[in-house]
C-alpha cells in the first residue's frame, strides 16, 4: 500500500470517527485546573490513539464569570494546546447555564458533547465508555454513580430524598445522575429549541425522549478547591428542578385544603356536642395552636404560589440567558 493510499485511509477513518467536545463548566477552578486539563487532554490522546474518537476532538471550557484567575489558566492551556479551547461568560449565571452556553457553542462543532465538572470528581475514566455507547446509537448517556460514600451524610440523604420527591412529583430522572452525561448532537439541537429560563438540564434530557444508555462510574473526592455549591445554592437548584417542570405543589395545597375541609367538620362536629353537653371551655392554648396553626399553613401554601409566579416573571422577560464575553475556539 502507497503513502497515498494510506493518507486517504487515514482521513477516512477519521471522518467516521465522532468529534467529541468535553464541555467543563468552571467557575473559580484556578486551583483544579492546572491538575484537570492534563487529564482531560490525556483522555483525548487515548481515544485518538485507540480509535474510539476523531483527533479533532476538544475540550471546551466554560468560564462561568469566575473571580479569580481561571480564565489565566485557561489562556496558558489554550496556549499550549489548541484542543483546548474556551468561551467566558461575563457573569456568573450559575452551572446549567454555563453549561447550557457551552453546549451551544460546541453543537455545531462536534458530533457528541460530554459535560465534566471541572473537578473530575466525576471519573473520567467513564468517558470512554460513553463514547462507545454512543457510538453504538445512543443518543444520550447517563453517567451513574456507583456509590455516594465521598458525599457528607448531609449532601446523600438530602440528594435521595430530592430523587424520590421529583418521582413523586411525576418527573422522569435518572437516580443518583448529576450533570456527567454525553449528548449527540441530535439531542443538543433538539435542547436548543427549549425556550425556558429556568433550566435543570437533569430533567429537560429525559423530556427530549431519544435513546439512551446509561454508564455507571465511581466518584471521587475533590482533589483541590473547595465545592462551589453553598447550602443555598444547593437549595434553589432543587427548587428549580422541581418547580420548573411540575405544578404538583398546587395540586399538593388544593389536597391539603380538602383534608383540612374534613378535619373542619369533624372538630365542628365535637365543638357542637361539646356545647350541647355544657363542656366546652373557651380553650386559649387550642385557640393558639390553631391560629398558628392556619398561619404556617397560609403562609406555605402562599409560598409554594410564590414560586410559579416568581417563575412567570423570570419567563416573561425572556431575557439572554447568558452573555459570552470571550471566545478561544480556534
Ligand atoms: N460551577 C459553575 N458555576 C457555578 C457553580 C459551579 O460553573 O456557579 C461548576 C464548577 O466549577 C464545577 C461544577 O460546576 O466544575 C460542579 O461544581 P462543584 O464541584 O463545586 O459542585 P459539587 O461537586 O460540590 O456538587
Ligand atoms: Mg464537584
Amino acid at each position: 500500500m502507497n503513502t497515498t493510499d494510506n493518507t486517504s485511509k487515514a482521513i477516512a477513518e477519521s471522518r467516521e470517527l465522532p468529534v467529541i467536545a468535553l464541555v467543563v463548566p468552571c467557575y473559580n477552578e484556578e486551583a483544579m485546573l492546572p491538575i484537570s486539563a492534563p487529564v482531560l487532554l490525556g483522555i483525548l490522546d487515548t481515544m485518538a490513539a485507540e480509535k474510539i474518537a476523531s483527533p479533532q476532538s476538544f475540550i471546551l471550557c466554560v468560564d462561568d464569570g469566575s473571580k479569580d484567575a481561571t480564565f489565566a489558566v485557561i489562556e496558558a492551556q489554550h496556549a499550549a494546546d489548541k484542543r483546548f479551547k474556551a468561551i467566558s461568560l461575563a457573569h456568573n449565571r450559575g452551572q446549567q447555564n454555563a453549561m447550557l452556553a457551552g453546549l451551544m457553542t460546541a453543537m455545531p462543532l462536534c458530533d457528541a458533547a460530554i459535560t465534566v465538572d471541572a473537578d473530575l470528581q466525576d471519573s473520567p475514566d467513564a468517558i470512554y465508555e460513553m463514547v462507545r455507547k454512543f457510538r453504538e446509537g445512543a443518543d444520550i448517556v447517563y453517567g451513574i454513580r456507583n456509590s455516594r460514600s465521598s458525599d457528607s451524610w448531609f449532601k446523600r440523604t438530602s440528594a435521595r430524598a430530592f430523587y424520590r420527591l421529583q418521582r413523586n412529583m411525576g418527573l422522569e430522572t435518572f437516580y443518583d445522575h448529576s450533570e456527567f452525561r454525553l449528548m449527540s448532537r441530535r439531542s443538543l439541537e433538539m435542547l436548543s429549541e427549549y425556550g425556558e429560563r429556568n433550566l435543570f438540564l437533569r430533567g429537560l434530557m429525559p423530556h427530549i425522549g431519544l435513546n439512551y444508555a446509561t454508564v455507571h462510574y465511581a466518584r471521587n473526592a475533590r482533589a483541590a478547591g473547595t465545592t462551589k455549591y453553598s447550602f443555598f445554592k444547593l437549595l434553589s437548584v432543587s427548587i428549580d428542578g422541581i418547580t420548573s417542570f411540575t405544578a404538583q405543589p398546587m395540586r399538593l395545597i388544593f389536597l391539603v385544603g380538602l383534608i383540612l375541609l374534613l378535619a373542619d367538620i369533624a372538630v365542628g362536629i365535637w365543638v357542637l356536642v361539646s356545647h350541647f353537653n355544657g363542656s366546652a371551655i373557651s380553650g386559649w392554648s387550642s385557640l393558639m395552636v390553631s391560629v398558628w396553626f392556619l398561619g404556617s399553613l397560609v403562609l406555605i401554601s402562599l409560598g409554594i404560589i410564590g414560586e410559579y409566579i416568581g417563575k412567570i416573571f423570570t419567563e416573561v422577560k425572556r431575557r439572554p440567558r447568558y452573555a459570552i464575553k470571550d471566545r478561544l475556539l480556534d
